[in-house]
């Protein structure tokens, strides 16, 4: 396993086998965190506060969201903003995000053959390509589809969609 090095900005946060927390992470009554398990009330304030997801401070333009295809038509991102550089390092780092990129570089491995699904390669996110979307802004709304907070981005207000996955 490569070992990511963790951005100054994040050394306050707590990590777990090597990786950091995210602010929004769950954590349960005895302290320990749910990887995944988002904190409804941080998924809340950092919509609403324009705070990073992944390190709790402030963001400001651009924002930096992890969208899905099947949320880009729809210009809603399912996740609060971070910041440029905690984008970067989740994109690298997040095993949900990540786990695209290591099924991808297997296939590659064995010339575009699927090689059968590698551990942490969870299927339901193996069949959606993920982007880092930035942004100029951006509206909190509840997002009438999911009944979720979100973040719904004015198509004039996208600087840049970059594929994870290469
Ligand atoms: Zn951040």
């Amino acid at each position: 396993m490569t070992k990511i090095d963790i951005l100054v900005a994040l050394r306050h946060r707590p990590t777990l086998a090597g990786l950091v927390v995210p602010w929004i992470t769950a954590h349960m009554p005895d302290g320990r965190y749910r990887f995944g398990a988002i904190d409804a009330q941080r998924l809340g304030a950092s919509l609403r506060d324009h705070r990073c997801q992944i390190c709790g401070e402030p963001t400001f333009r651009p924002f930096v969201f992890a969208m899905r295809d099947v949320d880009l038509p729809r210009l809603i991102a399912p996740e609060p903003p971070m910041h440029p550089e905690c984008a970067h390092y989740s994109a690298t780092a997040c095993p949900m995000l990540a786990g695209t990129m290591t099924r991808y570089r297997s296939e590659q491995q064995t010339n575009g053959e699927a090689s059968g699904d590698p551990r942490n390669a969870r299927p339901g996110h193996a069949a959606h390509t993920w982007y880092l979307v930035w942004t100029t802004d951006y509206t909190p709304f509840l997002d009438p589809q999911t009944r979720q907070p979100a973040a719904r981005i004015a198509l004039g207000d996208i600087l840049r969609i970059r594929p994870i996955r290469r």
